[in-house]
């Protein structure tokens, strides 16, 4: 069984996730979408929120498992049985930024990281931006999936 873990902050999911979700859905038997909870960090969204957008928008596919997790992506990877760790490039300073994690995870670990590189259409589309088009007012929704509204 291959099975993966795509770890992220998730705040919120963006068509650009979702589009790397859908084609990785194709390379496993599961893919496990792993909520990062960091007490450091600042979300525009609770964690309960992140889910439950993650849960509508993945309703269809019994393939993709939505979880939390704290700590060490490798130590959840070994605690859920994952061996691959899927991440998505979008740009040079996304590729510098994954390599050092990437071989910090091969270094404590057998995980094998897998990245697939943006599809054209969403590449330019990050979760900060979604976060300020929100806070103005702008049109988010040409940004996220359907299934993301904001009350
Ligand atoms: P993190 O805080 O771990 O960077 P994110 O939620 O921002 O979490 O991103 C999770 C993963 O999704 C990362 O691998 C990131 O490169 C990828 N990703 C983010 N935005 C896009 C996008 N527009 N297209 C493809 N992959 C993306």
């Amino acid at each position: 069984m291959k099975r993966a873990i795509f770890p992220g902050s998730f705040d919120p999911i963006t068509l650009g996730h979702y589009d790397i979700i859908k084609r990785g859905i194709k390379l496993f038997d599961e893919l496990i979408i792993a909520i990062g909870i960091n007490t450091e960090k600042n979300y525009m969204f609770s964690l309960e929120k992140r889910k439950q957008f993650m849960e509508e928008a993945f309703k269809d596919e019994p393939k993709v498992k939505i979880v939390t997790y704290k700590g060490l992506t490798v130590d959840f990877c070994k605690e859920v049985d994952a061996e691959f760790i899927l991440r998505g490039l979008r740009n040079p300073a996304d590729f510098e930024f994954e390599k050092a994690i990437a071989h910090t995870n091969r270094k404590l670990s057998k995980i094998e990281t897998v990245f697939l590189l943006t599809s054209s259409k969403t590449s330019f589309i990050s979760s900060s931006i979604v976060r300020d088009v929100i806070k103005n007012k702008g049109n988010y929704s040409l940004l996220v999936p359907e299934n993301v509204k904001i009350e």
